[in-house]
């Protein structure tokens, strides 16, 4: 699992949230998980929500490849896994 240095709690697992996701997170609401994805090769954990699992068509994805990664990899902001919780 990829590790972020988080200010808080040091080194972490890291979790990709989507752009919309990571608003929330920020303004420290609730997050409106519907969706996590896991990729398959390093276990990166991705939570999107349910625009993004739309926009991308990844209803009946559970892991993403190369090519889903590629289409949102531009929209995931890397966080602090404990931070999350
Ligand atoms: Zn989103
Ligand atoms: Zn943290």
């Amino acid at each position: 699992m990829a590790l972020i240095n988080c200010d808080k709690h040091g080194k972490q697992g890291v979790i990709h949230l989507c752009t919309h996701l990571h608003k929330q997170f920020e303004k420290k609401t609730e997050l409106d998980i519907t969706h996590q994805i896991k990729k398959d090769l390093s276990g990166m954990t991705i939570y999107l929500c349910d625009e993004c699992v739309d926009k991308n068509n990844l209803e009946n994805i559970e892991i993403l490849d190369f090519d889903d990664l590629q289409k949102i990899g531009d929209d995931l902001w890397p966080i602090c896994g404990k931070c999350l919780i």
